[in-house]
């Protein structure tokens, strides 16, 4: 029963796998016209909202301006919050914004936090759209007014609307009665400005007949794409939400369902899922060659949280792979000391190890890609250090991020 209904899933999924790779197509909608806006995240192919699809998708800078928000969602992964107040200023992330460009990254995704509480957003944007990225946020779009939007429109190539089900289940999760129909109202700003919006949808154990309503209201409003995105079991959503990380089965069935009814619906889909078909051919994108050379090869997401620091890939990779924090150098700076020190190859390998590891699963029908190599980096930089007599203690910490005194302690 279980093989029969596994395999039956797996070639309905595989004859979706091709439109499950491909990125939001931000396509027209003839409901709820939007004003004509020049050239821009609407005709680009390669654009995603947060979270790059790795087989096509440029190279993405994400930004974590502050944690504050006006929620504090069961399934927030930053634990953001009305009540926390860490926050970046806007010179240091510019400079980021400016060196990313440089470095190769096509697009920077401002996530939160709540993105329209940061006060400089605007400031930020324009710092991308000067070094001609593409520029997201992603928000809850309850603080979506028509002032705030005005800002920003100048220099904001699309919005991503988290919509997490019916309004009661949304309302659930986000913790607030009425967040839904705040959000859903505001929609009507965006569409007035003619700025490209599309949803991301957290899909957890329990929810995957949600999707429907979601894509409906999607083509009722004008959304132009629906992310479906897997809840990771980190931040809040660890104590709040365990148990509710989707197994694949449940992955499957949401790929699925999204692709059939976007289809019906004219929405454009994409779920943060890859095949086993799409891991087995697409080594390259996967898996960076080593020696990596470039920032980007091995980070095509870098990540920016609130207290400045930096990560390559996702928000989950263990801290021993971190570039360093922007409090204490250039972005630059930072990628070219990672590279040098082997931690670019380090996440490489996990990488590969991730790979290896799915594909080794017989039963593998699907995954979260970003989950796997966070995890194989932690099994990785968990294996404790080997002391070679040729290589003295301190040489070893010194790619860690260790204070003054460990390091002196171990030069003894
Ligand atoms: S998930 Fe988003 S809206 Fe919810 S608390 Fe976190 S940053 Fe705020």
């Amino acid at each position: 029963m279980a093989a029969h209904s596994e395999s039956k899933a797996l070639s309905a999924a595989r004859s979706t796998s091709s439109a499950a790779a491909q990125p939001p197509a931000l396509r027209e909608h003839t409901q709820a016209p939007a004003v004509e806006r020049p050239a821009s995240i609407a005709d680009r192919a390669d654009v995603c909202l947060a979270e790059p699809n790795l087989l096509n998708s440029v190279p993405v800078l994400q930004v974590h301006p502050t944690r504050r928000c006006n929620l504090a969602c069961a399934h927030c992964y930053t634990e953001s919050g009305p009540g926390e107040s860490e926050t970046l200023p806007v010179h240091l992330l510019a400079g980021a914004v400016q060196d990313a460009a440089a470095l190769g990254y096509g697009q920077l995704a401002v996530s939160g936090g709540e993105p329209l509480l940061y006060r400089d957003l605007p400031v930020l944007l324009a710092a991308a759209k000067a070094m001609g990225m593409i520029t997201t946020i992603t928000s809850n779009a309850m603080l979506a007014t028509p002032k705030r939007l005005d800002e920003l429109v100048p220099v904001l190539d699309g919005m991503a609307v988290s919509i997490d089900g019916r309004p009661d289940e949304h309302d659930r999760i986000r913790g607030q009665a009425g967040a839904f129909d705040k959000a859903v109202a505001n929609l009507t700003h965006l569409r007035e400005r003619g700025l490209p919006f599309a949803f991301i949808f957290t899909l957890t154990q329990r929810n995957a007949d949600s999707l429907e309503f979601v894509i409906e209201l999607a083509a009722q409003t004008g959304a132009r794409a629906v992310q479906v995105h897997p809840l990771t079991a980190d931040g809040r959503a660890a104590r709040t939400l365990s148990g509710a990380v989707p197994d694949q089965l449940e992955l499957l069935a949401g790929l699925m369902a999204a692709e059939v009814i976007g289809t019906e619906k004219g929405v454009a889909i994409q779920v943060d899922v890859l095949l086993r078909e799409q891991i087995e051919r697409a080594c390259r994108p996967l898996v960076p060659q080593t020696p990596v050379r470039q920032l980007k090869d091995a980070a095509p997401v870098l990540i920016v949280g609130a207290n400045g620091q930096v990560l390559p890939y996702t928000h989950a990779v263990h801290p021993a792979l971190a570039l360093g924090n922007l409090h204490q150098g250039r972005l630059n700076e930072l990628a070219a000391q990672w590279l040098r020190s082997g931690r670019a190859d380090r996440l490489a390998q996990a990488c590969g190890a991730a790979r290896d590891a799915l594909l080794a699963q017989d039963d593998l029908l699907a995954a979260y890609w970003y989950d796997t190599v966070a995890e194989q980096t932690h099994r990785q930089e968990a294996v404790p250090l080997v002391f070679k007599p040729a290589e003295p203690a301190w040489a070893l910490l010194r790619d860690l991020d260790v204070t003054p005194t460990m390091r002196a302690a171990a030069m003894v």
